[in-house]
């Protein structure tokens, strides 16, 4: 009877760590979504016909490609982070596909589509 109270309780837990995880990852995501589109929209090709000076013209490149490597980078988060909404629903989510031990709370709070421990991803 003990140990079933116990189980129970250990699901209850589990299922509303989810639930706190899939508010943050879905945050998340809308946060992503508003800086792609910002950095998207900075990220357009810059037309000659700007009139800008030739060395604001080089600046106005080099933001440009810091931007995209920045859009780079959220795409993949916001990729990591649709998967961790499908993930979230399978029982094996939050286990690490390294080691098959759990993935630390915090760290799956922190970075909600981390696949990998802390141990296995350093
Ligand atoms: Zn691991």
């Amino acid at each position: 009877m003990l140990c079933c109270v116990a189980i129970y309780i250990s699901i209850l837990m589990d299922s509303q760590k989810k639930a706190l995880l899939r508010e943050r990852i879905l945050e998340r995501s809308a946060e992503i979504g508003m800086r792609i589109a910002a950095l998207e929209e900075s990220t357009k090709p810059i037309s000659p016909d700007k009139g800008l000076g030739r060395l604001t013209r080089l600046e106005a490149m080099q933001d440009k490609s810091v931007n995209e490597a920045a859009l780079e980078r959220l795409k993949d988060e916001e990729v990591r982070l649709q998967n961790a909404l499908i993930k979230i629903l399978m029982p094996d989510f939050g286990i690490c596909q390294g080691c098959g031990n759990e993935i630390n709370f915090d760290r799956l709070e922190a970075l909600p589509g981390s696949t990998h421990c802390t141990a296995c991803a350093g």
